[in-house]
Order: C-alpha cells, then structure tokens, then sequence
C-alpha cells in the first residue's frame, strides 16, 4: 500500500489537534521510510520481478526488522515514547502518534503477497494479495484514501474554506493512488528506494506546508 497509508493519518489527524498532518505522514509511513534506507544499507532486501503481482513487479522477501508485525509494534511502541518524553508531549498526543506507525502493518496484510512476517524472520508470514488485482487494490486504496481525506476535512474546530495548497496536496494524492501502478520501473532497487523515499519526502513537505500556519 502506498498512498492509503495517508488515509490513516488524514484520520488520526482528526483527533489530535495540535499533532501536525506532515507528522502523521512521517509516522504512517516510519515503517517504509526504514526498509528503504534498510535497502539502500544492505540490511533487508527486495528483488524486481516483472509481473509479480498486478500492481507492484516487487518481491519483498526479506523485511524483517522493518514490516514484521512485532517490529511494526516496536516501532509504534518507541516512535510515541519518543515523541511524549523527548518531545515533551502529551500522552494521548503520543499515543495516536503510536497507533499511526503501527497502522502501517494493519493496512500492509490486505495488499502484499504473503511476505510480511510475524516475528522478526522465520515463522508465518501474512498478506492476502489484493496486489494481484489492480482493479481490487486501486478501489481498496483510492476508497481508503477518500475516506481519509472526508475525515481530515470535516475535523473538528477546522473553519473556513479548504486552501487551494489543501486540494492540490489531496488531489496529486488521489491522482497517486491510481496512477502508481503506471510509473516506469526503476532500473535497480537502489533507484527504487531512492525514488520511495524521494516521494514520502515530498509528500510529507507538502503536508506540513498545508498546516503551516497550525
Ligand atoms: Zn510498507
């Protein structure tokens, strides 16, 4: 899942006020952020498989550290324990943050092909595929992300019109979530992490400048 990660921070946006979407876009995305670098370092691995799936010719056979649904919790775990005593916010405040890297795992299980991994390396691993089909993930992920974003628009104590940086960071988003699939491929892995991260980054730019007055 790329951009329906965002629909859960566009959520989580709604119950706390005073948390910035671009950090919410860093934390729903904390989990891709690490295996990209992690790639990029050595320490996890993907292989580029034309046709893999539908959507993604991507073989993400080795993620442990980064996608296991133990360390996904860990990240949550340490990302709102961080934020609360380093960053001296309120509990609550750090807890949202918490279930916002965490949802990164519950959004993963329905997209990918069974590569995510319970515990660190051996073991089960979970994935329903919906990555197969581009027609089920796209609805998948472009529902999700409308959702979202109604639920960041109507939050509570949020007045005035929508800025036009609001509908132009919503609208690339929608454009994103279908037209993914269709980007050409990168010629290593290497430039596929470089691009990931590239595009997270912009992302979550964009997302604080939309808030930049908050
Ligand atoms: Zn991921």
């Amino acid at each position: 899942m790329f951009i329906g990660h965002y629909a859960a921070a566009l959520a989580v946006r709604r119950q706390t006020p005073d948390l910035r979407l671009g950090h919410l876009f860093v934390a729903v995305q904390l989990v891709d952020f690490a295996f990209f670098f992690f790639v990029l370092i050595g320490v996890e691995r993907l292989r580029i498989v034309p046709g893999f799936t539908e959507v993604f010719p991507f073989d993400l056979h080795d993620m442990p550290y980064s996608h296991s649904l133990v360390a996904t919790a860990v990240w949550g775990v340490v990302a709102g324990l961080l934020w609360h005593k380093l960053g001296k916010r309120p509990g609550r405040e750090a807890a949202w943050l918490g279930v916002a890297v965490a949802s990164h795992f519950l959004l993963d299980v329905p997209m990918h092909t069974p590569d995510l991994p319970v515990l660190f390396s051996d073991g089960p691993k979970l994935g329903l595929g919906l990555w197969q089909s581009w027609i089920a993930s796209t609805l998948v992920e472009t529902g999700l992300f409308v959702a979202g974003a109604a639920l960041y628009l109507t939050r509570p104590g949020r007045t005035g019109p929508v800025g036009r940086p609001t509908w132009i960071l919503l609208g690339v988003m929608a454009a994103l979530s279908v037209a993914t699939p269709f980007l050409p491929l990168p010629g290593s892995t290497a430039e596929l992490a470089l691009q990931s991260l590239a595009a997270y980054s912009a992302l979550t730019y964009f997302a604080f400048r939309v808030e930049r007055r908050a």
